[in-house]
């Protein structure tokens, strides 16, 4: 009788371990920035709690985490990095190397490097420069699957029983970027001659892929640009006539009504470094290929 309760007892514990294990089988993943969170949480389904914990309002490219921060990646599963030289912190906080992950070294090869720019500042960071590698490398869809590809490869060396569900997701993911890439594709055809400005030097990958003609200026969209940044345009403008002007943000209403009176229009193409306001990585995506449809139409 007594073996038998011990039996049972043993055999609902064995019932309830599954559940259990799954729980702690989940896996901790840190990101530097909000696509590569975007793109693991996609890969990882229920299996990963995924965390890009940047403020929100500084460029995650600059940004310098806290102690309290950087502890929450040290202890993690798997860290995402971007590469490029992408979050120069990371090279400064010791965290385990095995579990970082550089998501574009595959490219490393093909990376872009800037040789001019002005030091400026945008946010609390202070100043910066955009000069040496560029790092806005998911704006090329093919290089952001690539990135995603990675993510998977890592997760499956992590949880190899789940290898199925990864890349099941994988697929689904690489689907709808390869989507978003083929839209651009279609929409720039015969036109990239285009003279396009762009607001801030983060197109150079987006620029390469889909064989843009884009000048930049070192712009904010929050802030009214002074008068010797409007003079420089109307340079850059006789020797580049563009009618439109990319943001990386929503333009301030000033920025827009006088570039209006220099026959230039203002588009979004947001590069969500950071979790939008509103929908996710893909909607913003979308979005900003439906605001390129109006440039090109
Ligand atoms: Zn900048």
């Amino acid at each position: 009788m007594l073996a038998r309760i011990i039996l049972r007892a043993t055999l609902c514990t064995m019932l309830s371990t599954p559940m259990l294990a799954a729980e702690q089988d989940k896996l901790s993943i840190y990101t530097v920035n909000y696509p590569l969170q975007y793109f693991a949480q996609r890969i990882a389904g229920a299996h990963a709690d995924v965390t890009f914990p940047g403020p929100g309002d500084e460029d995650p490219a600059f940004w310098q985490p806290l102690v309290e921060i950087t502890a929450g990646y040290q202890q993690s599963d798997l860290i995402l990095l971007n590469g490029a030289n992408y979050a120069k912190w990371v090279n400064r906080v010791s965290m385990p190397r095995r579990n970082q992950v550089d998501t574009s070294a595959a490219f490393r090869d093909h990376y872009i490097h800037v040789k001019t720019g002005a030091t400026h500042s945008h946010g609390p960071d202070g100043e910066h420069s955009h000069v040496g590698t560029a790092f806005t490398t998911w704006l090329d869809f093919s290089q952001a699957v690539e990135q995603a590809q990675v993510i998977a490869n890592a997760m499956m060396r992590k949880r190899p029983a789940l290898e199925e569900v990864f890349l099941r997701n994988f697929i689904a993911l690489e689907a709808d970027l390869l989507g978003l890439d083929k839209q651009i594709e279609s929409i720039v055809t015969n036109k990239t001659d285009l003279p396009l400005v762009v607001s801030h030097p983060i197109y150079q990958y987006f620029q390469r892929r889909y064989g843009l003609n884009l000048q930049s200026v070192m712009w904010e969209p929050d802030e009214v640009p002074s008068e010797a940044q409007w003079v420089s345009l109307e340079r850059t403008l006789k020797e580049h006539p563009a009618s439109w002007m990319i943001w990386e943000g929503e333009p301030h209403p000033q920025s827009v009504k006088r570039l209006r009176g220099m026959d230039v229009e203002s588009i979004v193409f947001n590069p969500a470094g950071n979790p939008p306001e509103q929908g996710d990585f893909l909607s913003v995506m979308q979005q900003n290929v439906n605001n390129l449809q109006r440039v090109f139409k």
